[in-house]
């Protein structure tokens, strides 16, 4: 431990800090009471936000369960139904909230790497029967987190968005990382703002801001949102200082995501020729999910990894995830490749 001092933080791309421009940022912010709409650093980043994906309005809130929660608590209620993947961050990482705060039951589907489409959700839309619950939002998310960062791209998109016109059922994105997909799919976000009904984006993911996440939609969807955000205690005042982090992420932070999916590959590429590692996940973006054999407990392996300065997680079974960000340099994945390369 001693002769290397090095920290590599590859649990998750939530862990970094705020960079020098981005506090400058922040301490230079023109704040207000944002309950009141009259903070002008949020209102910069929510109409900012919005125009990217050229959706009518925004609402920056603490975080991205917090922009689910509320799309799902607006696009259903009571004894209706949620379909989304099984791996859905809204199912199994929010909580129980979409019981708890919407009291509306989930439909799980088994998609592609979490990916689904319009022939999978078709047959578990429920007929117009008194016995079944109402089906009334789709959730997808993009990239898919428990997919090891599979992504969508606009034309696999397309036909979910139509069916769940035909079938009069909101649809709702999950974009916690939607960057990340779109730095690879080259999509044109607006065309995103055109079929969803709802759009959850983070700026504390790879987008390197400290806290925060924006949720996109109509004016009247976000009037509403307004309201149970300030139901769930959501509602903030000088939150200036937290927007302008974001604002900054939005400026400096998209470009440079392609690096991380780099870093990513090259840790994969390194993994899937390790003799204790059976099987990996592809690195589509900057997340890593790779199995060990057998012989191999998990948690007994994240252990000595940490012992040599690289933090990682276990992600269920045999599963051990690696996540790529801002504050991972060069020099962190040619040393995390050396340990790796020494493990047996
Ligand atoms: C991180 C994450 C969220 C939001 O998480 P918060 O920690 O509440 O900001 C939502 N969806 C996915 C896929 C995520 O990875």
């Amino acid at each position: 431990m001693n002769e290397n001092k090095m920290i590599v933080d590859l649990r998750s791309d939530t862990v970094t800090r705020p960079t020098p421009g981005m506090l400058e940022a922040m301490f230079s912010a023109k704040v207000g009471d944002d309950v009141f709409e009259e903070d002008e650093t949020v209102n910069a980043l929510q109409e900012k936000t919005a125009a990217i994906f050229g959706m009518e309005d925004a609402l920056f809130c603490p975080s991205g369960t917090m922009t689910n929660q509320i799309a799902i608590k607006r696009f259903t209620n009571p004894m209706e139904e949620v379909i989304c993947d099984e791996t859905a961050h809204v199912y199994r990482y929010e909580g129980g909230g979409i019981a708890y705060n919407s009291m509306a039951s989930v439909r799980l589907l088994y998609g592609d790497r979490g990916r689904l489409s319009a022939e999978l959700i078709e047959p578990h839309i429920n007929p117009d029967n008194v016995h079944y619950p109402k089906s009334s939002l789709v959730i997808l998310e993009n990239t898919v987190n428990r997919g090891g960062g599979s992504f969508y791209t606009l034309d696999q998109i397309e036909p979910i968005y139509h069916l769940c016109r035909l079938k009069n059922i909101y649809l709702h994105l999950d974009g916690a990382r939607i960057f990340n997909a779109l730095a690879e799919s080259l999509d044109d976000p607006k065309e995103y703002g055109r079929m969803f009904d709802g759009i959850s984006v983070c700026l504390s993911k790879g987008l390197g801001a400290p806290v925060g996440s924006v949720l996109l939609g109509s004016r009247e969807t976000i009037y509403h949102a307004r309201r149970i955000r300030k139901a769930l205690g959501g509602g903030w005042r000088q939150a200036g200082y937290l927007a302008a982090a974001g604002i900054y992420a939005l400026d400096h932070h998209i470009d440079r995501l392609k690096t991380d999916h780099k870093n990513a590959k090259t840790l994969a590429e390194t993994l899937i020729s390790l003799p204790f590692v059976s099987s990996i996940m592809p690195a589509d973006t900057n997340i890593v999910i790779f199995e060990l054999d057998k012989k191999h407990n998990p948690d007994e392996f994240v252990e000595k990894l940490k012992h040599h300065g690289v933090k990682c997680n276990t992600f269920g079974k045999q599963m051990i995830r690696f996540v790529t960000h801002l504050d991972i340099s060069d020099d962190q994945i040619g040393y995390t490749l050396d340990v790796l390369k020494k493990m047996h």
